[in-house]
């Protein structure tokens, strides 16, 4: 149903008969979809939408124009925009990740409030309630594991809830005897990161701890935990969060921080996004910037199996000796054809300390030039931090420079602070839609994950003990192992051993499960295809391929579970499959993440799959157990 025939449909249906909240409930356990006849009737969405500003939208699936008219302009228009992010996000009825093999493929809802603040939210949160309907929330549309979309749902879409404004002295509500005021910045849920990011570091000479992705949400990724490039120094996102503001099942309003509602407070850090409640605004701390951020990128190719295994147990003993510390995160990838890719990402050091940090393993390496080489450009230096998401800088001095993406493992080049040293391809991709914001811009290894087709995605934190001397070689042969089936990464980033004392201290105040704090990385390994969809001819997802893939990025993960078997999982970055997912994603900090949920939201009013609460329902969140 396109705008215009939904308003015609709601404004004649006024005048049909308003039936009692009290007659449409159900008396099961059920949630209600279109087809069934307690469905709201259209006077009741009339007022729904007349609640929210007249911002209740029907909601359309823009893929569908591939099978309804391959031809016509509109779905030229969606071949040339599915690999944008910011088309993506901007499209109610679509989701950054498509789906994943034998789990999920994203569908819309019939109908999404398209929120301008938190009463819209209350408004719609009260309307699902009370209707029996199946909700969901949807900010930046990352979710690997499709828990922003659900058909038959009404969706509550954050998108254009993008304010920003940056204060020096906060104090959270209620906190005024206990808490000094500090910096920080307040975020509207729907914003974006690189919107985040240009406010606090470019306009504002300041950091904010986020996600690595630019177009990934705040309020999503602070829920799952969440980490950037430089979380070994600054922690975890969600261990800078003050304050919330958040609408829960009853349709209230509250603030939630470490004064009022502090057990919502400890569960929207990290306890997994969409299951307490619908965020509406964020406040976090704000931190200094260091004066350098830098890059380490280069790939080592083995000439042998044998020579593969030296270099993994030297790149052990070199990461644990001197990367091993808050200055250094990102990656490190071993592959299936002998090659070690390193990605990492730098803070606080100038090119020529992060040259010699380096300079004994590229040593090593020399020595032995018939075993050893070094494939295309080997790239270690630094930029002035303030400029790492200033895009307006990036375009003026391309083609001189580009920088590297920090989730990706494309190879990119740099420039050496004060000297061009290399030319490259441009870090980020841009939008390039007729009135598109300038800042539109997304890191050019985060393009593969774009209208993505999930094969198999596994993580797991991989403790600090691996890093000992006696362990090193067992961590070692595992690498190898692992690589023997697919390419696998380390995110040093992504666990907090070695971090500072304040980083970690914040961390341990969250939800996240306690294995992050001991976790020197976390090791990811995954596999997909895009853009794909089922039923959408010449774009079928490779059902069978993607199984065979999954098994192979299963059995790669399973070398490094038989080293560490219970080590846990980052939930935003995980298996959809995920066994023991309670265990995994929380640890010992399931049960009382289980009491809070229960307590907010005793009647299961926010469902996503393997959240909080979510056992007691069926897959699609539609049934009770
Ligand atoms: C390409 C890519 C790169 C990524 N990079 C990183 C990274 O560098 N670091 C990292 O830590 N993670 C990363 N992630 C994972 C990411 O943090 C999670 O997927 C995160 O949940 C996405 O948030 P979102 O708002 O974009 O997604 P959405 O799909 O909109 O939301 C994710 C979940 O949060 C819920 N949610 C969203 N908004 C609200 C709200 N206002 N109130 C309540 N619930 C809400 C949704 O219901 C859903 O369950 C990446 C993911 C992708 C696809």
């Amino acid at each position: 149903m396109n705008r215009r025939a939904f308003l015609k449909a709601i404004g004649s249906a006024a005048l049909l008969p308003i039936l009692p909240r009290r007659l449409l409930a159900s008396t099961n356990f059920s949630r209600r979809r279109p087809s069934d006849v307690a469905w709201p009737s259209q006077s009741a969405w009339k007022q729904l939408n007349e609640a929210v500003g007249g911002n209740l939208i029907p909601v359309d699936f823009p893929l569908s124009v591939f099978k309804t008219d391959p031809d016509g302009a509109a779905a030229k228009l969606l071949a040339e925009n599915i690999r944008n992010p910011y088309y993506i996000g901007d499209q109610p009825g679509l989701t950054q990740t498509l789906g994943w093999v034998d789990a999920w493929a994203t569908k819309p809802s019939v109908y999404a409030v398209a929120a301008r603040n938190a009463h819209d939210i209350a408004e719609a949160v009260n309307f699902a309630r009370e209707n029996n309907l199946r909700l969901v929330v949807k900010g930046g549309g990352h979710s690997y594991q499709g828990t922003s979309n659900a058909p038959d749902s009404l969706l509550i879409w954050t998108r254009h809830m993008n304010d920003i404004a940056m204060t020096s002295a906060f104090v959270p509500q209620g906190c005024e005897q206990t808490l000094k005021p500090q910096p920080a910045v307040t975020l509207g849920a729907g914003t974006i990161w690189m919107q985040a990011y240009d406010a606090v570091t470019t306009k504002g000479g300041k950091y904010v701890q986020g996600g690595g992705c630019t177009t990934v949400g705040v309020a999503g990724l602070i829920q799952g935990g969440g980490f950037g490039s430089f979380s070994k120094h600054y922690g975890l996102a969600a261990g800078s969060l003050l304050e919330a503001e958040v609408v829960t099942a009853d349709g209230k309003i509250r603030v939630a921080n470490a004064c009022t509602n502090p057990d919502l407070f400890w569960a929207l850090k990290g306890g997994g996004g969409g299951s307490y409640g619908v965020v509406s605004k964020l406040t976090l701390r704000v931190h200094d910037l260091p004066e350098f951020f830098g890059v380490a990128n280069f790939t080592i190719k083995a000439a042998s199996d044998d020579a593969y295994r030296s270099l993994s147990r030297e790149f052990v003993s070199f990461y644990a000796e001197h990367l091993f510390n808050d200055h250094w995160g990102e990656q490190a990838h071993v592959n299936p054809d002998n090659t070690l890719v390193i990605s990492m990402m730098s803070q606080g050091l100038d090119t020529g300390q992060a040259k010699k940090v380096w300079q004994p393993f590229l040593d090593w390496v020399a020595r032995t030039p018939q075993a050893y080489s070094i494939e295309g450009r080997l790239v270690i230096g630094s930029i002035p931090a303030r400029r790492m998401w200033d895009v307006q800088w990036w375009k003026e001095h391309w083609p001189e420079i580009a920088f590297p993406n920090p989730n990706g493992n494309l190879l990119i080049g740099l420039l050496d602070y004060g000297l061009v040293h290399l030319m490259r391809q441009p870090a980020f991709d841009f939008d390039h839609r007729p009135g598109a914001g300038p800042n539109n811009a997304w890191w050019k290894g985060d393009a593969g994950q774009v209208a993505w087709f999930i094969w198999g995605y596994e993580s797991l934190w991989l403790p600090v003990s691996l890093l000992e001397s006696d362990a090193q070689q067992r961590l070692a042969d595992a690498l190898f192992a692992s690589s023997r089936y697919s390419g696998l990464a380390l995110h040093f980033n992504k666990g907090l051993a070695g971090a500072p004392p304040d980083a970690i201290a914040a961390a341990k105040d969250t939800a996240m499960n306690p294995a992050v704090l001991n976790s020197f990385a976390l090791a990811i390994t995954a596999n997909g295809q895009g853009p794909a969809y089922p039923g959408i001819p010449g774009h079928e997802p490779s059902v069978v391929a993607g199984r065979k893939a999954a098994e192979r990025v299963d059995r790669c993960m399973n070398q490094l579970r038989a080293l560490v078997p219970d080590a846990g999982a980052y939930v935003s970055e995980s298996n959809y499959f995920e066994r023991g997912w309670q265990q995994a994603y929380w640890g010992s900090n399931h049960p009382r993440l289980a009491e809070i949920k229960s307590k907010y939201d005793p009647d299961g009013l926010f469902v996503v799959h393997n959240g909080v609460g979510s056992e007691q329902w069926s897959a699609d969140g539609f049934k009770k157990l």
